[in-house]
C-alpha cells in the first residue's frame, strides 16, 4: 500500500486567542480607522509600527494595506515614475513586477542562480539601465548581501528589499530588510504573520518615509505616527505628495501585534519542518536541493528543489503522481501561468529578452509550502512520497 498524505497545503494555523481578544476590543470600540483615536490613545496601527520598527531595528515603519502596496509606495517615494526602468528578479511572484507597473515604470528582469538568488553578474551587466533595484528575496533565498550591496553602492543603485518571504530572516547578523534604503513585508495569509491582507514598510531615511506616510493617506495627521519621521520632514512634502490611500486599519494591526511577539517561536517551528523535508529528500538521484549559505538564517516556510534538465512531461508526471498521494507541488517552469506561479515571460506587459541560463533553472524549480499545521511526522511522510515518486520516474 502506498502511503498517502491527507493534510492541506493551504491551511494556516488559527489566529491566536490573544489576537482574537485584541480584535474584539477594537470592534467593540468602533474605532477601526487608524486615525480614529481618543485623547491619550495611540491606536493599534501606530503601536504595531513602533513594535515592528523596534524588532527590525529600523528607524521608521509604516503599516499599509498590502505588501504590493508597500512596494509601490517605496518606489514612488524614491521618485520612480512613468517610463523609468527598475531592475528586479526574474524569479519572483507577480505582485513584484506588478508594483513596478503600477507606477508606470518598466521591470528589467535579472537572472536567477541555482541557489535561487539574483545573479550578481547579470545584475552588474544590467545595472546601467536603472537607478533602483527591487530585490525580491523570493521564497526566502537571500543572496550574498555584502556582495550585492558592494555592487549596488559602486554603481549608484538604490535597493528596495521585498521581504515577503524573509520576515524574521537574517544575512549574517543583519535582519533581512536592513541592507537597502527601504524594505517591504506582507502580512497576507500565506506569509509569516497573518492578517488576511496587509503590508509593512521600513526605512531609516526620513525623506523617503515622510513621502511614504503622505502617499499612504495620512492627511495632515502624520504626527500621530509613533514610528514616523519628525514633523520637519513633512514641511514641504505635505504640499507636494499625493494621497493614494492604502492605510492599514486597527483591526488588522490588533491581530498582528500578538503574532509579532511570537514570531521567533514560529520561525523555529518552520525551520524544524524544513529540515525534516530537506533531510528526507537528501541524496535523491535527479533531485537537487538548494544550498543554503551559512550566513543565511532563513525562514523555512516553504521549500524548493530543482529537477534540472527534466522534460516538461516527466515533471508533469511527477506532479500528478505526488498529487495522487496528497502532495501538492508547484512548478515555476510551466509555460502557462497557474495558481500563484508565473514566469517572467508570462508577464507580457513587461517585455524581456530571453535568458537561457535562467530559463533552465526556472523550468526546474519545484516549490512546496510548509504550513505550521503540518507536524514533523507529516513532513517526513511528504518527503518519503516525493522521494518515492522521483525514484520511480528516474529508475
Ligand atoms: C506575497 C508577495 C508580495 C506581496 O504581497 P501582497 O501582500 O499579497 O501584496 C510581494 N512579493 C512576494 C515575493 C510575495 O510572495
Amino acid at each position: 500500500m502506498k502511503e498517502v498524505f491527507t493534510g492541506s497545503f493551504t491551511q494556516q494555523e488559527p489566529i491566536p486567542e490573544t489576537a482574537i481578544d485584541a480584535a474584539l476590543a477594537v470592534m467593540r470600540s468602533g474605532r477601526l480607522h487608524r486615525y480614529n483615536t481618543v485623547p491619550g490613545e495611540a491606536g493599534e496601527v501606530a503601536l504595531l509600527e513602533q513594535e515592528f520598527a523596534a524588532w527590525t531595528g529600523a528607524r521608521y515603519c509604516l503599516a499599509v494595506a498590502s505588501g504590493g502596496y508597500a512596494i509601490a509606495t517605496a518606489l514612488r517615494a524614491l521618485g520612480v515614475g512613468p517610463g523609468d526602468r527598475v531592475l528586479t528578479n526574474a524569479f519572483t511572484l507577480a505582485p513584484v513586477p506588478g508594483a513596478i507597473a503600477s507606477v508606470g515604470a518598466v521591470p528589467v528582469f535579472v537572472g536567477v542562480t541555482e541557489g535561487l538568488t539574483i545573479d550578481l553578474d547579470d545584475l552588474a551587466a544590467k545595472a546601467d539601465q536603472a537607478d533602483v533595484l527591487l530585490l525580491s528575496h523570493m521564497r526566502g533565498h537571500i543572496c550574498d548581501m555584502d556582495a550585492l550591496m558592494a555592487i549596488c553602492d559602486a554603481l549608484g543603485l538604490k535597493v528596495i528589499e521585498d521581504c515577503a518571504h524573509t520576515m524574521g530572516a537574517f544575512w549574517g547578523d543583519v535582519p533581512s530588510g536592513r541592507h537597502g534604503i527601504a524594505a517591504c513585508y506582507s502580512t497576507q495569509t500565506y506569509k509569516h504573520m497573518n492578517s488576511g491582507e496587509g503590508g509593512l514598510l521600513i526605512s531609516d531615511d526620513a525623506d523617503v518615509m515622510a513621502r511614504a506616510v503622505m502617499l499612504s493617506g495620512s492627511y495632515m495627521l502624520f504626527d500621530r505616527h509613533l514610528a514616523g519621521p519628525p514633523p520637519e520632514a513633512f514641511a514641504d512634502l505635505k504640499y507636494q505628495t499625493p494621497n493614494i490611500s492604502g492605510r492599514m486599519d486597527n483591526l488588522r494591526a490588533a491581530i498582528l501585534r500578538p503574532q509579532l511577539r511570537d514570531i521567533e517561536t514560529q520561525v523555529a517551528r518552520w525551520n524544524t519542518r524544513y529540515r525534516v523535508v530537506e533531510d528526507g529528500l537528501r541524496d535523491t538521484p535527479g533531485l537537487t536541493l538548494i544550498h543554503r549559505p551559512q550566513q543565511e538564517a532563513f525562514v523555512g516556510s516553504s521549500i524548493q528543489f530543482l529537477l534540472l534538465d527534466w522534460s516538461a512531461n516527466r515533471i508533469a508526471d511527477l506532479l500528478a503522481a505526488c498529487a495522487a498521494r496528497g502532495v501538492e507541488l508547484k512548478w515555476f517552469g510551466g509555460a502557462e501561468p497557474s495558481g500563484f506561479t508565473s514566469r517572467y515571460d508570462s508577464w507580457r506587459y513587461a517585455p524581456s529578452a530571453p535568458m537561457p541560463d535562467t530559463d533552465r533553472i526556472l523550468r526546474a524549480i519545484i516549490d512546496m509550502r510548509l504550513p505550521l499545521t503540518f507536524s514533523e511526522a507529516d513532513c517526513a511522510l511528504i518527503a518519503r512520497i516525493i522521494r518515492d515518486e522521483v525514484l520511480a520516474l528516474t529508475a
